[in-house]
C-alpha cells in the first residue's frame, strides 16, 4: 500500500513547533538545523519509523513548510 511521509522546506519555516504539537504519534521533534550555511534555526526532523503519513503536520503549518511526497516503492 503506498504510504506518504512529509518533505520540509526549511528555509521557510518560522519554527512555530506546530507541526510537532500535532502530530498525533510524536515522531517531530524540534532541532537546530544548519543547511550550507544559511541559517540555523529549530525545525522539525521526523521519525521516519514512526510517521503514519497522516498529513496534519502538512495541513497545520502556518507556513506551507510541508509537503506530503509518496514513498518510494521498494
Ligand atoms: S504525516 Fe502525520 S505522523 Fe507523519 S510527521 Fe506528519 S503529523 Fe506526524
Ligand atoms: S508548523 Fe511549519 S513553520 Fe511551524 S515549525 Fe512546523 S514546519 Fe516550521
Amino acid at each position: 500500500m503506498a504510504r506518504k511521509h512529509p518533505v520540509f522546506s526549511y528555509e521557510n519555516c518560522v519554527s512555530c513547533g506546530i507541526c510537532a504539537q500535532a502530530c498525533p504519534v510524536s515522531c517531530l521533534a524540534m532541532t537546530n538545523i544548519r543547511k550550507q550555511g544559511k541559517y540555523k534555526k529549530p525545525c522539525p526532523e521526523m521519525a521516519e519509523d514512526t510517521c503514519i503519513g497522516c498529513s496534519i503536520c502538512a495541513k497545520e503549518c502556518p507556513m506551507d513548510v510541508i509537503t506530503m511526497v509518496e514513498d518510494a516503492v521498494s
